[in-house]
């Protein structure tokens, strides 16, 4: 995994083809647009100025998880209008692109959005009208840089894709999140938009995976792909559960996947196997884990504010699929390329490590097409790689 830390700089990893596939949407807006929409909704904010904001809610280090989760009853508050839903979305496409992310699947909860007047499908019809003004305008732009490219045997650039993954809440009534995931499958089906899977969020503390079964079972039912936040505040046993009664085709976070002294059993010996099978399980059926380094500093006392106490180099050791990712930018302060970054400098990332991170997050995400188009583009992102590092 050794490699030479001065040999990836990050104005090369910035145009690598990347893609996010763990980022909550009403957590990655950008800060002056949330000033902009609290003042037109007359919204009370701590502090109107970017540098009050940064300073007093969207900081670089946390308290805990709840201070960390304060900033998210602003952004809230001001997305809870259809054309701030889309702006937002929008705007988020685009500052993606700008990070070199080509492939974006921002996740968020109706539920939390609609506020006393809107509902749950107008909300993601608003959203994706956003994504899709973007992806146009992005893709006019690619499309325009491999025209002039056309006679040259440079690799052409990818385009740039986007779906949605639809929140249910840990800790809501079931019944809730079912009729969230009911609703987005009628949404997807009703306005033909690229709605590909489902996500669990909230506490995992006291509020089992389980519970959301018929949630997850409806979705699987109907051919969505499934994530679910697990092994972040909880143990192996969390991450279990979500594999095998949700389906989980990713994790979410997973970060303690390896602690087998957080599993209920008086046998460490029991518990070591316990871990080992999940490990084993996890490698050969692929299941990704999204890892967000930053947002996991920022949350999890654990790790001291150092990140070389991250589980990441534990899961590259046992070949797991693991994709970086941001999980909120604007919350965390960061993105893709500073996600990754982290982790190259951490933890000396060999270039082929590096590109392993980047195409296992295209590789493993929920394309919105059939097989055969997603090995194409799997195919183009790997030669635009390799074209960008050549240079
Ligand atoms: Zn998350």
């Amino acid at each position: 995994m050794k490699g030479l830390v001065s040999s990836v700089s990050e104005s090369t990893i910035k145009k690598l083809p990347k893609a996010d596939l763990h980022v909550h949407l009403d957590g990655s807006l950008r800060l002056s647009t949330l000033i902009e929409l609290a003042q037109e909704f007359k919204l009370n904010l701590p502090s109107y100025e970017e540098e009050g904001l940064r300073e007093l809610v969207f900081k670089d280090q946390y308290k805990d998880l709840p201070d960390y989760l304060q900033g998210f009853q602003y952004t809230c508050a001001v997305m809870q209008d259809l054309q701030a839903l889309e702006r937002v979305a929008y705007e988020f496409a685009w500052d993606s692109y700008h990070d070199g992310v080509i492939y974006i699947e921002p996740r968020y909860s109706p539920e939390l959005l609609k506020g006393d007047k809107l509902k749950s499908h107008e909300i993601i019809v608003a959203i994706d009208k956003g994504l899709k003004r973007a992806e146009q305008e992005i893709n006019i732009l690619i499309e325009k840089e491999n025209q002039s490219l056309a006679d040259d045997n440079s690799a052409i650039h990818p385009n740039f894709v986007y779906s949605h993954i639809i929140c249910a809440m840990r800790m809501w009534d079931p019944e809730q999140s079912l009729s969230t995931i009911q609703s987005a499958v009628l949404t997807k089906e009703k306005h033909n938009l690229p709605i590909m899977a489902i996500d669990l969020a909230g506490p995992e503390d006291g509020f089992p995976a389980i519970d959301h079964e018929d949630a997850y079972t409806y979705a699987h039912k109907h051919f969505l792909y499934k994530t679910v936040h697990a092994g972040e505040a909880y143990g192996p046993s969390s991450i279990f559960q979500a594999i095998t009664n949700l389906y989980a085709d990713r994790i979410g976070h997973g970060f303690h996947l390896f602690n087998a002294e957080m599993i209920n059993t008086k046998d460490p010996g029991k518990a070591k196997q316990y871990v080992e099978n999940l490990v084993q399980y996890i490698a050969e059926r692929r299941i990704t884990l999204e890892v967000c380094l930053t947002s996991n500093l920022q949350t999890l006392p654990e790790l001291k504010n150092d990140p070389a106490n991250h589980s990441l180099p534990k899961m590259l050791e046992a070949g797991l699929s693991v994709a970086i990712c941001t999980d909120n930018t604007l919350v965390s302060n960061t993105t893709v390329t500073k996600e990754l970054m982290l982790a190259a400098k951490t933890f000396d990332l060999s270039q082929k490590t590096i590109k392993k991170l980047i195409m296992y997050g295209i590789k493993r995400s929920f394309y919105p097409g059939n097989y055969l188009e997603k090995k194409k583009y799997i195919d183009l992102c790997s030669k635009y790689y390799d074209s960008v590092v050549k240079e």
